[in-house]
């Protein structure tokens, strides 16, 4: 019996609700194309992440982007999470490190007082960035930061700076890959329990230019509107993940105190229990 338990005792973060799977998708630029994928995006229940420039709007001659009464109109009461792409749309690596801490400063600047709300999430702009990059975007308190470096896999960041997407919307394996995230399950493991992540990322104008916008229709009908995925925007999931990454354990590890402000989700022993925020729970040991 003691044998048996052994097996069992690593813990393993659940989401929102218990769920072991979640979605989330990231597009950048604020074009045109981006109410059309939001319109389809919301049919099904997914969340998305809009990374914004700041100093662009309205250039027509690069991807046809927003002006910015229309992408105050888009964002404002959304659903979905705005987060920086720079001022400039720059390879933050490739200008003197301060000019780079100027190019993300301005964008934040700016859509918090656009938008009124905490603006801390980012996307690379070109991929650009390096040590140096990610420490100065933590000092101006980002949270986390997408590269584009496809991982076709489910697992979440260790380091939210840099955070590797799934998948691309054009890469030719996306329809194995949803199949696989919606056919398996972290439970049908023995051990390597850990939640499954899909995050989708592109361009909305990218849907418009290969006119494949049922690459995005196929997709969100598959993965939408089911109880055992949580759907979210990036800053959701880097807020979660941050919230379970914060509990503390006792010694034996059979308690677990939240001292974050939502419940968290944690499963052991094949039980999943709910710890509220600021409450501790003692594991059962029947
Ligand atoms: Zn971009």
């Amino acid at each position: 019996m003691s044998q048996f338990r052994q097996m069992f005792e690593e813990k393993y973060m659940r989401f929102p609700g218990g769920l072991s799977k979640a979605v989330t998708l990231s597009y950048d630029d604020g074009v045109h194309a981006d109410k059309k994928l939001m319109q389809i995006i919301d049919k099904y229940g997914l969340k998305c992440t809009f990374n914004l420039n700041s100093l662009l709007f309205d250039c027509r001659n690069w991807h046809d982007r927003m002006d910015e009464e229309e992408t105050y109109a888009l964002f404002s009461d959304s659903r979905h999470e705005v987060a920086l792409h720079g001022a400039r749309h720059i390879f933050l690596n490739k200008v003197p490190l301060h000019e780079a801490i100027r190019e993300v400063a301005l964008n934040r600047d700016w859509l918090e007082h656009k938008f009124g709300r905490i603006v801390n999430g980012m996307a690379y702009a070109y991929n650009g960035y390096n040590d140096e990059v990610k420490r100065v975007i933590g000092d101006l308190g980002v949270q986390y930061a997408r590269t584009t470096r496809s991982t076709h896999s489910f697992g979440l960041p260790e380091d939210f700076l840099e955070w590797h997407p799934t998948a691309h919307h054009s890469e030719d394996c996306l329809p194995e890959l949803t199949q696989k995230f919606l056919l398996g399950s972290p439970e049908d493991e023995f051990k390597h329990r850990e939640p499954w992540l899909f995050y989708l990322w592109g361009h909305s104008y990218e849907y418009d230019d290969a006119d494949n916008w049922s690459v995005l229709e196929d997709f969100c009908k598959s993965v939408g509107g089911r109880n055992d995925i949580w759907y979210a925007t990036n800053g959701e999931v880097c807020s979660y993940v941050k919230a379970y990454r914060s509990l503390v354990f006792s010694l034996d590890g059979e308690m677990a105190f939240n001292p974050s402000y939502m419940p968290v989700y944690i499963e052991i022993r094949g039980k999943t229990y709910s710890i509220l925020p600021g409450r501790s729970v003692l594991f059962g040991k029947e």
